[in-house]
Parts: structure tokens; C-alpha cells; sequence
């Protein structure tokens, strides 16, 4: 197997020995910052009394709200002349959570990024097309910098103006791609409706991440544009992408856990869920100069994968994230995922791109709408077919999350789409 970083072939000891000592290192170097050395004080943590990898479970976790309230610099662990960049987490309302990097840090995420593109075949020959919103959102410099360290042609295009995103990958013969799973429809759609094949494009491979989708929308990225899509996932706190990604296999994302510890803990209590089942991911950067982050709660929901994973990395793997552990709603008392709702409408060919949850309350109960575009050519058809498809659509949505949502069959490109990771419920109940 070709490799670009020796770590990725790593035994289950090996790893666990790197991680210990680097878990070390990390909570003796989280000390230079008052925030963590108050923390740890508190818990009696030193790196020598941590013994195994087990006694993480004695640091605190850090929450969002502790790095909103150390904003801007409060968590620096190094002087600030020697941090080269920042990014801020995406989708957050009032004070932003910033994180800093170093020039070491700034390679390290690189080499990782390069690592997982490295891992799906992507390689210098390749002509690379980041479609992401650049700026502070870290999709954009993130995978940039991993696909230019592999050595590949790399287009920084940013979000929208699908247009100028098709010429661009006509004209540079573009054969990977960074793309959200959102806009990878639209896209497709786009040139569908020009009268184009997505499959003629020179795409082979679309790295698709930064918000959850379901395995059925990845089987239509890849059946639009007869490519292979990959799973990548990452976090600002934990510089971004580069922190999960699926292998050739597409059965769960490699965690590199030289980089980082994983645990999966039980959202209520923080208590690590038996090995296999769902709970919130917990990060630990082992790394990270500028700004260590220990026991990072991530909201995400997923699971470890059991087993060894037969492209032989030992790295572990969790499922693709469920949802954010925010993203849940309670209507009638059922507690909902949107990633369940799209499960179920992913799978009608009849359903377009987009899709919109929204909660209402008409003064009597609680309301779920699921508004859904249908594909121009069916949207055409007759109406029988399309009360027909309204029903079985509601139909199979009671079978799943056991209430009838009103369903509303909408034309193509009718719902409002967001500028980046897409917005899928509107929660209308407080504005009666
Ligand atoms: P940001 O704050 O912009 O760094 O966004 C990070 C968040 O985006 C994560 O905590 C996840 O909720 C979400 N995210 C990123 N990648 C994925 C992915 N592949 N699947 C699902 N959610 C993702
Ligand atoms: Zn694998």
C-alpha cells in the first residue's frame, strides 16, 4: 500500500504508546495558558500522574462556551509573535470561537490534510478544486493547503457562482474536488438542466464534508457525476478538516489518532458510552502548539466502527456523524434528527436537491412540514402521481421517526438555499 506518512501504518501499541507520551506533553504545554493551568490545578492532573490512556478521563472537558469566553487570545499557549494564522468556527451567533495557529501547527495540518487526500488516490498529477468558502471558515485555507502540499494544481474557486465552477473545471481538466453535499446537487442539477452530462466532467473524486448527509445522498453525489465521493470531517477547534476521513474502503472515517485522542462519551453524563454505540465525539489535539484543546465536547454524535478496517490502518474509525446533538428536536414528544428525515426522502428518485424542515405551532400543537423538490421531470407529470408520491413520502416518514409530517411537494430550485453549510430545519414555533 503506498503511503504518504509512516504513522498511517501504525500497530494498535504504537499508537497508544505515541499517544500517551504526546498526552503528556500536550497537558504540560496546555499549562503556559491561565485558563488550563487553573483547570488542571483544580483536577490534580500532571502529566505523571497520567498512567494510562484511560486517566483522560480525569481532565475536565472543554466546552464551546469556555472558548467563547477566553476570545480572543485567552487560550494561547505561546507567545503571540509566534502565531502565523486564525480561523473561526463557522454557524456560531454573537462571540466567535477563534482558534490560533503557529507555523508548526500550520504544517502539521497541512501534512494531515495531505494525508487524506493521499489516502483516496489523490495525487500530484491530480488538478484540485476547492469549492468551499475561503476566508475564516477553514474548509477553504484547510483543504487548500493539504492539496497543494500533495503537489496538486490546486484551484481556490470558493463557494458559488456555479457557472464559473463548471468552466473552471472544464478549463484545467479539474479531476478532485472539495464540494458541501448540499451544493454537489446543485451542481449537478445545474448542468442537467443545460442539457449536459455531469458524468462528461473529467471529475474523479469529490471530497465532500463540513456538514452531515446521509450515505443515500452520497450514493447520488457519486451515481450525478460517476465519481467516488469520500466522507471528510473536521472541526476548527481541532484546526479543521484533516481530523476524519473516510479510506478507499468508504466504511466509517479514520480518526488520526497520532494527532488526536477520540473518546465517545454519553451527552448527559460525560461518561464513555460501551464500545460501539452512539454518543458525543470528544477530541483531544495532541499536537497543537498555538492553542491545545483538551476533551473538546463536539456535539457530534457517532460511534467507533469496531473492528480492523481491511485497508489495514489501525487508526480507528467512527461511523459518519448522526447529527449534532443541537440539531435534535423534540415535536409531539418525539425526539427527531434531520439526518433521519433525509434518510427517508434521499431514497425517492422522484425528490430533487433540497429539502426544508420546518416546525410550526398553530396555537392548538406542534406541526412538522417537510417541504421537498421535486425533479423537473417529474414535477411535470401527472397529479395522481404526485399525491401518490406526497403520501408514500409521508408514508415512510411515520414508519421512521413515528409522526405524519404535512409533506409538500415543491418545484426544482424553489426552496432558499443557503451561502454555506445548508440550513435544514426552521424551528418557527417561538414566533406565534
Ligand atoms: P466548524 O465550526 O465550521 O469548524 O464546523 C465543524 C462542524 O461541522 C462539526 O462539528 C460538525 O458538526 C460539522 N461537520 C464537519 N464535517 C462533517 C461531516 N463530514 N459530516 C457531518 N458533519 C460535519
Ligand atoms: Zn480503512
Amino acid at each position: 500500500m503506498e503511503i504518504f506518512d509512516p504513522a498511517e501504518l501504525w500497530g494498535r501499541e504504537r499508537i497508544e504508546n505515541v499517544q500517551l507520551s504526546r498526552l503528556k506533553s500536550i497537558v504540560t504545554h496546555a499549562r503556559n495558558c491561565g485558563f488550563y493551568r487553573e483547570r488542571l490545578d483544580q483536577a490534580g492532573i500532571r502529566a505523571d500522574n497520567l498512567r494510562s490512556l484511560d486517566d483522560i478521563r480525569h481532565i475536565p472537558f472543554t466546552v464551546k462556551q469556555d472558548l467563547r469566553a477566553q476570545y480572543p487570545a485567552g487560550l494561547l499557549c505561546v507567545p503571540s509573535s509566534k502565531i502565523v494564522r486564525m480561523h473561526c468556527s463557522s454557524g456560531t451567533t454573537g462571540t466567535p470561537v477563534a482558534v490560533c495557529h503557529t507555523q508548526n501547527d500550520v504544517n502539521a495540518w497541512a501534512d494531515l490534510m495531505a494525508r487524506c487526500l493521499h489516502m483516496v488516490g489523490v495525487r500530484r498529477e491530480d488538478a484540485f478544486q476547492n469549492m468551499s468558502g475561503y476566508g475564516l471558515f477553514t474548509g477553504g485555507l484547510g483543504i487548500h493547503f493539504g492539496a497543494e502540499r500533495l503537489g496538486c494544481m490546486t484551484i481556490p474557486a470558493g463557494a458559488g457562482n456555479t457557472r464559473r465552477q463548471i468552466k473552471l473545471i472544464k478549463d484545467f481538466r479539474v479531476t478532485v474536488a472539495h464540494i458541501l453535499p448540499s451544493y454537489a446537487l446543485i451542481l449537478g442539477e445545474h448542468l442537467r438542466s443545460a442539457g449536459e452530462d455531469p458524468r462528461d466532467l473529467p471529475l474523479r473524486i469529490a471530497v465532500v464534508g463540513a456538514e452531515p448527509y446521509t450515505e443515500e445522498f452520497r450514493k447520488r453525489i457519486e451515481e450525478i457525476f460517476g465519481i467516488k465521493a469520500y466522507n471528510s470531517y473536521g472541526l476548527s477547534e481541532m484546526n479543521g478538516p484533516g481530523v476524519g476521513f473516510e479510506c478507499p474502503e468508504q466504511h466509517g472515517l479514520h480518526i488520526w489518532e497520532d494527532a488526536y485522542i477520540a473518546e465517545i462519551v454519553e451527552p448527559e453524563t460525560g461518561v464513555p458510552v460501551p464500545e460501539g454505540e452512539v454518543g458525543e465525539l470528544v477530541m483531544t489535539s495532541l499536537c497543537r502548539e498555538g492553542m491545545p484543546i483538551l476533551r473538546y465536547r463536539t456535539r457530534d454524535l457517532t460511534r467507533f466502527l469496531p473492528g480492523e478496517c481491511p485497508c489495514g490502518r489501525a487508526h480507528r474509525r467512527i461511523d459518519r456523524i448522526l447529527g449534532r446533538a443541537d440539531d435534535m428536536f423534540i415535536i409531539k414528544g418525539v425526539n427527531v434528527y434531520p439526518m433521519q428525515i433525509e434518510e427517508v426522502i434521499m431514497t425517492f428518485p422522484e425528490v430533487g436537491q433540497n429539502y426544508l424542515i420546518l416546525l410550526e405551532n398553530d396555537g392548538v400543537g406542534d406541526m412538522m412540514r417537510v417541504q421537498v423538490e421535486v425533479r423537473d421531470e417529474y414535477f411535470v407529470e401527472d397529479m395522481r402521481m404526485l399525491q401518490n408520491l406526497q403520501k408514500a413520502i409521508a408514508r415512510r416518514l411515520r414508519a421512521e421517526i413515528l409522526l405524519t409530517p404535512k409533506v409538500e411537494l415543491m418545484e426544482s430550485n424553489s426552496l432558499p438555499r443557503a451561502e454555506g453549510k445548508a440550513v435544514r430545519v426552521r424551528d418557527l414555533r417561538g414566533n406565534r
